[in-house]
């Protein structure tokens, strides 16, 4: 059984401070098939120090020569894209045809982070003023489980691309990605101290970036509660923060849509990543005079999202991460029944024939109003809830009553109209018509789905500080 027991600090692989071992657990059949030590306060203290010196020459590059160094991130990342992508399918269950696709985005982040590094001034003047934008300093980097190695990209190329230098503390539940990923950056050959990386728990190594007052910013990708934590605890040292949370993202099919491209679709942003992903369409709002049309479309396109083997390239869902995970969104789906809601498709238990391993059925509950629990919590697998209204104002008056607003969706033949309806959602992102993405456009949440945006310029100027030169 392979045993990973070292980080990756000022260049090198070393053995871990921390002695804490934990087993990873095979998602398909909840068998152990490696180990892992985990890294403490120390660990990440060494890390901290390392970045802290590089940041010191880091700080000061040219845009030339933080390109090159995306551009052979870029290289030796895409080398590695099926590597990744086997590990992220074996770890944590991921299904191939998903984990391909978000994988290749990982790589792609670093030449994207680069065509924004061009685009963005980082010197402007005027009279006898001038305005640079400076890196932030040491920045740690934290990120969930649900996507590891493609946060680990995305994070270190705006990181990078602004000239920082940076601790990460990628999820303690995906070493194996983060070992396939650490090969690679180590092959980059960087400045030694430009990225550190320490596995290890979150409330021991990522709790120590965040109270160090030697790092400068946290970008933070995981549940609202613990980013709560993490603005609350760096407010002590002033800590620049950027956090990307949850959803419970709507998406309104308008009464013009066409079902048989809009409901696939929204089946497949409901089940997206097996359903563990912020951005999912969980809530599906139909016209009610739709609904029997929605609910006929929707039986008729279950078969191209089947539960199994997450290697088989026509799963679409894997099983959950872990056992907890698996039984949480079980629990949703009894509570969803419990409070009145009626399964259209899926419902509790195993998949037939997925009895070992966290596998749960995809599911669809319909007669679902928008105050129900499973309305308004983010589950975090497959499961979509299917709510009526009654017209267009409705439709954005339910999509914006949540705590949320990451993500939202609208579907319709009038694109005018789409667009009108797209305007008045409080979200940080709405896809019109598909399932949508552009790396170059800002990604992050209104309301309690975080602070800040990533992606293209404006990731970057989340790793800036601004300094104005007024001379006489
Ligand atoms: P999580 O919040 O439990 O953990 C995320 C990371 O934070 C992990 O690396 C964890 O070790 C670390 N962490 C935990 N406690 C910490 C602390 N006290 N201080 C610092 N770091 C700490 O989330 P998760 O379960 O790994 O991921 C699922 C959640 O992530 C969901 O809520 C999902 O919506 C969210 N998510 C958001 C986005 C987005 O871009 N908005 C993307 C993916 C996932």
């Amino acid at each position: 059984m392979k045993a990973i027991t070292t980080h990756y600090i000022d260049g090198t692989f070393v053995k871990s401070h921390g002695r804490e071992v934990m087993d990873i657990i095979k998602p398909t059949n909840g068998k152990a098939i490696a180990s892992v030590t985990l890294g403490d306060e120390e660990d990440a203290r060494r890390a901290i120090a390392a970045a802290k010196r590089a940041f010191t020459t880091f700080g000061r590059t040219t845009k030339e020569e933080r390109t090159k160094v995306l551009r052979r991130l870029h290289e030796v990342v895409s080398a590695r894209v099926d590597e990744l992508t086997a590990a992220m399918v074996e770890e944590y269950g991921g299904a191939v045809q998903f984990a391909t696709l978000i994988v290749q985005a990982g790589a792609n982040s670093f030449s994207a982070a680069e065509k924004a590094l061009q685009e963005l001034p980082l010197t402007r003047t005027w009279d006898k003023t001038t305005v640079t934008l400076e890196p932030v300093g040491v920045a740690g980097l934290i990120t969930p489980w649900n996507a590891n190695s493609f946060f680990l990209s995305a994070k270190l190329a705006s990181a990078i691309a602004a000239g920082c230098t940076v601790v990460m503390k990628p999820s303690e539940l995906s070493p194996l990605q983060t070992q396939v990923w650490l090969e690679c950056l180590h092959e980059a050959g960087l400045p030694k101290g430009l990225c550190n990386v320490v596995i290890g728990r979150g409330d021991v190594v990522g709790a120590e970036l965040v109270r160090n007052p030697d790092v400068a910013k946290i970008s933070f990708t995981g549940s609202v509660a613990v980013g709560q934590t993490i603005m609350r605890d760096g407010a002590a040292t002033m800590k620049r923060v950027t956090l990307e949370l949850g959803g419970k993202s709507p998406n309104i099919l308008l009464d013009d849509a066409d079902l048989d491209k809009a409901i696939p679709t929204a089946l497949a942003i409901a089940f997206m990543n097996s359903g563990q992903a912020c951005v999912a369409g969980t809530r599906l709002l139909v016209p009610k005079a739709r609904l029997d049309e929605v609910k006929r479309a929707i039986l008729a396109a279950m078969h191209a999202f089947p539960a199994g083997d997450p290697r088989d390239p026509k799963t679409a869902v894997g099983p959950m991460v872990t056992q907890k995970q698996c039984d949480r969104v079980q629990s949703y789906i009894r509570k969803g029944i419990e409070e009145g809601a009626e399964v259209l498709v899926g419902g509790d238990g195993h998949p037939k024939g997925l009895e070992e391993g966290y596998f749960v059925k995809p599911t669809v509950f319909v007669n679902v109003t928008n105050d129900m629990t499973i309305a308004r919590e983010e589950i975090f697998g497959p499961v979509l809830c299917v709510i009526t209204y009654e017209n267009d104002d409705d439709a954005i008056k339910i999509a914006n009553d949540t705590s949320y607003g990451l993500h939202a969706y609208v579907s319709g033949t009038d694109v005018q109209r789409a667009r009108r309806v797209a305007s008045h959602l409080l979200v940080g992102r709405v896809a019109v018509n598909g399932m949508l993405d552009d790396q170059h456009a800002p990604f992050g949440g209104f309301k309690h789905s975080g602070v800040g945006r990533e992606f293209g310029t404006y990731g970057i100027e989340a790793f800036l500080e601004t300094r104005a030169i007024l001379e006489s």
